[in-house]
């Protein structure tokens, strides 16, 4: 009968909740021994200039390189790591990843890309953060942080401005990321003045596909340049993606079409063999 259903239903969700709490209680744990371990690390994702092709930057991602689990990809642990109160320190670790690859990078011959870096609000609002990008002594214009827009809907978070002021003294630019996605994109630029903002992929991917959506995001690059910042296209997966936004005047182009993020080694051989050049 309908009561018993009910009850089973309700016996078969608890227990999936019980299962999933102990699994995300266990991803904790192993998040934190991977921290003290050193199993965190950055790939990197080219990102082109949309008019010459040319690499002009690449995004560090975070990946876990786990002893059984392999490389797990931020989206299967930044939620616990968010819940359990330390995305600063992986944020912290991954920054410190990017100075010790650019170091090797040097001495590989290769002369380091500007590097987009991945920042949490509490990251943010770490006094830490402008400290460790001061010891580091990067010359100007090494260093974007891409930041989510809705840090930016908070009108009284002075924390944030002090840093993302400090950060400016030092060169080191700000991006929005995800443009579009959030609830006040055009607040987000007019408040913050950022550097530039990513349209986000969900917007990009679609422009071949009817156009309405080539016209978005046109309006969007145009939002941009007459605001007089840089706009960067994510998720370009094929060559018509590229023409279609090198035609809307986008300035920067980043996706599988040019390159999937890779391991810091890998850049110095991409690099050199310039493959992107025939990619698009
Ligand atoms: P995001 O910053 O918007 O990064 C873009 C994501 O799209 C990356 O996923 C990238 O691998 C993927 N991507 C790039 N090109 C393409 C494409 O052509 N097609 C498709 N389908 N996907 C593409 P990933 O590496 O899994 O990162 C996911 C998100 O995790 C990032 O989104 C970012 O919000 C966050 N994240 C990554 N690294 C860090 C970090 O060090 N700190 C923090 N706080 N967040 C990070
Ligand atoms: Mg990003
Ligand atoms: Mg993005
Ligand atoms: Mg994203």
């Amino acid at each position: 009968n309908a009561k018993e259903l009910g009850r089973n239903r309700c016996a078969h969700f608890s227990s999936e909740m019980h299962a999933r709490m102990v699994e995300r209680t266990q991803l904790a744990g192993e998040i934190l021994k991977g921290l003290d371990r050193g199993e965190f690390i950055a790939h990197y994702q080219p990102q082109f200039d949309a008019r010459t092709l040319e690499l002009v930057s690449v995004e560090a991602l975070v990946r876990w390189q786990h002893p059984d689990r392999g490389l797990v990809y931020p989206d299967q642990f930044l939620g616990v790591a968010g819940d359990i109160g330390v995305l600063r320190r992986i944020d912290r670790t991954v920054l410190q990843r990017v100075f010790a690859d650019r170091q090797q990078w040097q001495a590989a011959g290769l002369t380091p890309p500007r590097v987009s870096v991945n920042i949490s609000s509490h990251r943010l609002r770490d006094h830490d953060l402008v400290t460790d990008i001061r010891d580091a002594g990067l010359p100007p214009g090494a260093l974007t942080m891409e930041l989510l827009e809705s840090i930016f809907l908070d009108d009284a978070d002075t924390a944030v401005q002090w840093t993302i002021d400090q950060l400016r003294e030092m060169g080191v630019g700000v991006e929005l990321d995800d443009f579009g996605t959030g609830h006040a994109s055009i607040v987000g630029l007019i408040r913050l003045r950022p550097d530039g903002f990513k349209i986000d992929r969900q917007f990009v991917q679609p422009i071949t596909a009817s156009p309405e959506n080539l016209t978005l995001v046109r309006s969007m690059i145009e939002i941009g340049h007459s605001l007089g910042v840089r706009v960067v296209a994510e998720g370009v997966e094929t060559a018509e993606h590229v023409r279609l936004l090198a035609d809307s005047r986008c300035d920067i182009l980043q996706g599988y079409h040019f390159a999937r993020p890779m391991p810091a080694e890998a850049l110095v051989a991409f690099t050199s063999g310039e493959a992107w050049k025939q990619a698009g």
